[in-house]
């Protein structure tokens, strides 16, 4: 038996057939920029989040940097966020010319952790950006309250989270502005590059909406030095299609985790949830001692399994480079060594999720539990 990590073409059952319809649609219609379908998903989308306005874009990578230039971030400026995060985080706020301040994590969650996020406040910041990571809310109410006393913009990557709830309400609504990623491997993902930013701020939406497209107010009036960074309709038209199946799936997803739980307690450090909190699993991600020797384990037994991330930004020689090689973020940097990301998928059957236990168990029987268990404990 193969288990991959995610398995992309395990969904064409289900939704391959109307999707390619809807492709036709757009050929018939040959409106393959600025068509039909990017208004309907970005007001399908709006609806599913419940908030007032989405904006389709190219990528999260181009909702992250979009959305900061709209809030007004500019050079001086800076913006805390993690450092347990995909490069784009990072790479939006020095797009925009702003400096990314890297807060450690928390040893539980492995987000950022939001009582040491008042420390990193300087007269200079002017934004947040928790991320959502492995489709876990973050503790929004702590981070709301100190961008509101702080005056910042709460700028959220929910590029993993979609669908997501905290307190009920989904991620990408409980911050001023949501950035989200469609890459095909994320929870709702196009066959293609896509992403798209959600806010209830109309002006905001505006300002999105004209960055998109060249700074444009009209064909031949360009306003802004924007960008081309819209959204494909063909990839719109594939959105809306997959939008209608993402609760379905996200429900898939958290029985995996559950059976993952069930089966994996006491064995390994299992994904926290907090209260109020609920995750939509883009990952399952464990945590061991023994991470190296594990992944190999699984790997010569025909299961990928993965790491996300093993190097956090500070790390990177494009941040490192960039003044960040001093920067120590002890939580985050112990924690990049020992997580391991599971199988994880809506298709992943119970036989396949059986065998990759299997595996991890007659693994983890040739080690003492003290090297296997994280090393806090
Ligand atoms: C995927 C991802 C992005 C970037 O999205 P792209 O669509 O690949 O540009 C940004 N942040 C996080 C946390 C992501 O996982």
């Amino acid at each position: 038996m193969r288990v991959p990590l995610v398995d992309l073409k395990a969904q064409y059952p289900a939704v391959g057939r109307e999707i390619e319809d809807a492709i036709r649609l757009v050929r018939d219609r040959s409106d393959f920029v600025s068509g039909l379908d990017i208004g309907l998903f970005e007001k399908e989308f709006a609806k599913y989040l419940e908030c007032a306005e989405v904006v389709g874009v190219a990528s999260g990578t181009a909702a992250l940097h979009l959305a900061l230039l709209a809030c007004g971030i500019g050079p001086g400026d800076e913006v805390i966020t993690a450092a347990h995060t995909f490069a784009a985080t990072g790479e939006a706020i020095v797009h925009v010319g702003a400096r990314p301040v890297f807060v450690d994590i928390d040893e539980s969650t492995y987000l950022i952790d939001s009582n040491l996020v008042e420390a990193a406040i300087t007269p200079r910041t002017k934004a947040i950006v928790p991320v959502h990571l492995y489709g876990q809310p973050c503790d929004m109410d702590s981070l709301f309250s100190i961008a509101s006393r702080h005056g910042l913009m709460l700028v959220e990557d929910a590029a993993q989270a979609h669908g997501a709830t905290f307190k009920g309400r989904r991620c990408g609504t409980l911050g001023h502005v949501g950035c989200f990623s469609f890459y095909p491997g994320k929870n709702l993902g196009a066959w293609g590059d896509a992403g798209a930013v959600s806010t209830n701020d109309r002006v905001l939406a505006a300002k999105v909406r004209q960055l998109r497209d060249h700074g444009r107010s009209g064909k031949y009036q360009h306003d802004l030095v924007g960008f081309g960074e819209r959204l494909d309709t063909i990839q719109a038209a594939v959105l809306r299609v997959k939008l209608r199946r993402l609760d379905e799936w996200n429900h898939r997803r958290r029985e995996r985790a559950d059976n993952y739980r069930t089966l994996l307690g006491g064995l390994l450090t299992l994904p926290a949830e907090r209260e109020h909190a609920e995750s939509v699993y883009h990952l399952f991600v464990v945590r061991t001692r023994a991470r190296d020797a594990l992944l190999e384990h699984l790997r010569g037994r025909g299961i990928s399994a993965g790491v996300h991330y093993p190097v956090p930004l500070h790390r990177q020689p494009a941040f490192a480079n960039a003044g960040f090689a001093d920067v120590e973020l002890p939580t985050t940097e112990r924690v990049v060594d020992e997580i391991l990301s599971l199988p994880m998928y809506p298709e992943l059957t119970k036989e396949q999720l059986d065998f990759v236990v299997e595996t991890i168990i007659s693994f983890l029987q040739g080690f003492p539990t003290s090297t296997t268990r994280r090393s806090h404990e």
